[in-house]
């Protein structure tokens, strides 16, 4: 695997890879687990090579100490990339991903307010932004990213429509704990306490009940709603456990 620091080096391979090879990205922000790996696995059975960034984007932050306590694992996440036998890596800093220090942005003005827009304001002008970067730098044909994230990916799918990005936007399915908890870099920071409730929240939202029932049935778990709410055919559900904040949704 070829681990690149530096975009212009990064820049300089893709010109290389041949026009009838594909490429895959799969855009990350470290602390890898199967969820991630997952989308590396699609991405290399459907293209010729893989890409695979690692970037903790602060602009996404709208909250600095969760940003500071966000897992770093990078000597795990190369461990774990080259058994995966990833063709590229891309790990740039923030000066390399930012040089106008974030003066230029993206801004979605409908779907990037609610749910987790609302929460979190900011979080998908952060998101975007860098996504659009990575899209630009990786120049692949296509981009995989995971169902867990949904709102996230909408986004990314229409912006990359808004913006006529050559790059295929796949969609990934959620990759699951055997409780049903969704796997995220967040988990890892539970206490064993807090596993054991995030596995009541995961079991107590998948439930055929509505939404007033859930949302009291988590809250007298101890489990803070943030939100629960229904879109698209979806339950969505964000909640804080240990002030950690854990996300999720299904199809209903
Ligand atoms: P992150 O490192 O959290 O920004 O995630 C990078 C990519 O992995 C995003 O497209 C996420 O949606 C995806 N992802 C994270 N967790 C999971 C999961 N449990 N199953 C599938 N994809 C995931």
């Amino acid at each position: 695997m070829k681990i690149y620091k530096n975009i212009y080096e990064w820049q300089n391979t893709r010109r290389t890879i041949p026009n009838d090879k594909k490429l895959g990205v799969v855009p990350t922000m470290g602390a890898l687990h199967e969820g991630h790996l997952s989308l590396i696995k699609q991405s290399k059975a459907e293209n010729d090579f893989t890409l695979v960034t690692i970037f903790l984007n602060p602009t996404q932050f709208n909250n600095k100490e969760d940003l500071v306590n966000y897992p770093a694992t990078w000597n795990v996440d190369v461990k774990l990339l080259k058994n995966l036998k990833t063709d590229y890596l891309l790990a740039p800093d923030f000066k390399q991903i930012y040089p106008d220090n974030y003066n230029f942005t993206i801004k979605e003005n409908k779907l990037s307010k609610i749910l987790c827009g609302s929460a979190r304001p900011g979080h998908f002008d952060g998101v975007l932004t860098v996504v659009m970067k990575l899209l630009m730098l990786a120049d692949a044909d296509r981009a995989y990213f995971g169902e867990k994230d949904f709102q996230q990916l909408l986004l990314v799918k229409k912006m990359a429509e808004a913006f006529f990005v050559k790059t295929e936007i796949v969609p990934c399915p959620t990759i699951r704990e055997k409780d049903g908890l969704a796997l995220s870099s967040r988990n890892r920071r539970l206490s064993s306490e807090g596993r054991k409730k995030a596995s009541e929240y995961a079991r107590i939202i998948k439930q055929k009940k509505n939404r007033s029932e859930i949302r009291e049935e988590l809250e007298m778990n101890n489990i803070k709603v943030d939100y629960l709410e229904e879109f698209f055919g979806r339950r969505f559900a964000a909640v804080f456990i240990d002030n950690i904040r854990l996300i999720d949704n299904f199809k209903l």
